[in-house]
Order: structure tokens, then C-alpha cells, then sequence
């Protein structure tokens, strides 16, 4: 909705040109007015949202299937769920057909989001997709069913899916490498800084270049079944960095131990260092 208000404005302002005078003045200055008064609605309801404390059902779901979450200090739990509640206010999860999704659901949801930006502080996701959760796996026509092959997907300018029992599964097994919300949300920080390339925003600049070659190192290992990144990663550079994300939080000391430099840019890009606490 907030979308709309700058072409309403810019439809004003031309308006105005065309037609000088006191009224278009005062439609500009209406429009203006809508504009902050919408603006400060907005703000306002995101503050009380911040300083209303997370459902003690929310809170549960964190405890009881976040791993990452129950591992850290007191402090940072309040931190953790202060981001959580930012990443629900901003962002729009439903499932296909505008159905409601479990809260549970959507709280994994952003758990996977803010476990991947927790050690940038002040990294905020911009509100610019919808994201849907399907029952199922689907396939490329959105069609659902067991044996359908898809578990989550990114778009470039569009919504992000996730199949409901891919996104439980990656939670209920933390530790083998394979994490629906962690890499489709590792895609969407990639596709941040334009294309998906497999170069993240988040990343210093002056790595990019080493981390470009890289990516060629990790995919002959993966290749040659010497990596403990799982073989979807040589598919290409973009799924190389989102299968290396996985790999980071769920296989840390693995990963740390068989591929340091990998790891090292890894702790870099994500400002956190998992296998100093698994
Ligand atoms: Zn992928």
C-alpha cells in the first residue's frame, strides 16, 4: 500500500504543472500532508511493535526448534528476538492464495533471516518481496506434492518460496548441511548487490576478488568429492555461496578445519564465527 502514495504524489505534482494556481497548490500540499501523515502511521506502528515484547508463543517456537537461538547469552536472545519482530513487522509471509501461515511457521521464517545478518548489527532486510510458504515441495509450476523436487526458491525482483516441511526439517536437523531458510536467504543477500553471482553485499570489496577464485577451488573439490559442502553447490557460483552458507552454521568445525580460507571469508562476510561456540 505505503508503495503507492509516491505515484499518487507524482500524479499530483503534474497535475499542478499543468494547472497553476491556488488549487493545485493546495492539491500538492494535501498530497504532501497524506504523505507524512502515512509516513508517521507507519513509523509509529513499527515502534510499538519493537516495544512490544514477542509472543510467549513465538518465543517457544525459538526455544524449542532454533538451535542458534537457545545457544546464545541472555542479552543476545533479547537481540535476537527484537530483530525477529522487526523482520515480521517489515515483511509480508502468507501462503499461496493469500491463506494465513502458522505463526510458528513464520517465526522460523525469520529466524533463518535475522541468523544470517545477527553478526552485522543494524543490517536491516528491505521490504521488497513477498514471501510465500507452501505446504510442500512444488516445482518450477508451482504445482505441490511429495514428489515434487523444489524446497525454496528466490527470485530476483520477486517473492521468496519455501516449502513449509523443507523449512521444519532444516530446523529439526541442524547439523547435516541442508537449510532451506538459511540459502534461499543467503540467495537473497547476493541478489542484493544486483545479479545472483555468489558475491553477497555483505561482503568487504576487497575480497571479492579472492573470493571469486575461490568459488573455482570449492567447486573442483565438491567435484572431486573432497569438500564437506554438499554437491548442490557446483551447480554454479550463486549456489556455491548459498550451499557454503549452509555448511557455515550447520557444519562450522567441519568446515573450518577442511577449507580454513573458505571458512575465514565466511566469518568475514557474516561478521560471526559459529565454530568458536558449536
Ligand atoms: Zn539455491
Amino acid at each position: 500500500m505505503l508503495a503507492r502514495y509516491p505515484l499518487r504524489v507524482t500524479a499530483s505534482i503534474t497535475l499542478a504543472l499543468l494547472a497553476p494556481g491556488p488549487l493545485a497548490v493546495g492539491v500538492v500540499v494535501v498530497a504532501l500532508v497524506a504523505v507524512l501523515v502515512a509516513w508517521a502511521l507507519r513509523h509509529r506502528a513499527r515502534a510499538d511493535a519493537m516495544d512490544a515484547p514477542l509472543p510467549k508463543s513465538a518465543k517457544k517456537t525459538l526455544e524449542q526448534k532454533v538451535g542458534y537461538y537457545r545457544r546464545l547469552p541472555a542479552a543476545e536472545k533479547v537481540r535476537f528476538e527484537r530483530e525477529v519482530k522487526r523482520f515480521l513487522f517489515d515483511q509480508q509471509i502468507s501462503a499461496p492464495r493469500g491463506r494465513a501461515v502458522p505463526e510458528d511457521l513464520k517465526v522460523l521464517v525469520a529466524a533463518s533471516a535475522v541468523m544470517l545478518v545477527f553478526g552485522r548489527k543494524g543490517y536491516v532486510y528491505e521490504r521488497t518481496r513477498d514471501i510465500v510458504v507452501y505446504d510442500e515441495h512444488f516445482d518450477t509450476d508451482y504445482e505441490q506434492g511429495a514428489s515434487k523436487n523444489i524446497a525454496g526458491m528466490v527470485h530476483g525482483a520477486g517473492p521468496i518460496l519455501f516449502s513449509a516441511r523443507a523449512l521444519r526439517d532444516g530446523f529439526a536437523n541442524a547439523l547435516d548441511g541442508h537449510h532451506v531458510g538459511l540459502h534461499e536467504f543467503a540467495h537473497v543477500l547476493d541478489f542484493h548487490a544486483g545479479d545472483a553471482d555468489g558475491v553477497p553485499s555483505l561482503m568487504p570489496w576487497t575480497s571479492v576478488s579472492k573470493w571469486v577464485e575461490m568459488i573455482d577451488v570449492e567447486t573442483d573439490k565438491i567435484e572431486a568429492r573432497k569438500s564437506v559442502l554438499r554437491d548442490y553447490g557446483a551447480t554454479n557460483e550463486a549456489e556455491l555461496f548459498a550451499v557454503a552458507t549452509e555448511a557455515f552454521f550447520e557444519k562450522p568445525k567441519q568446515l573450518a578445519q577442511k577449507h580454513p580460507k573458505l571458512y575465514a571469508m565466511l566469518v568475514e562476510t557474516y561478521g560471526q564465527d559459529p565454530a568458536s561456540h558449536a
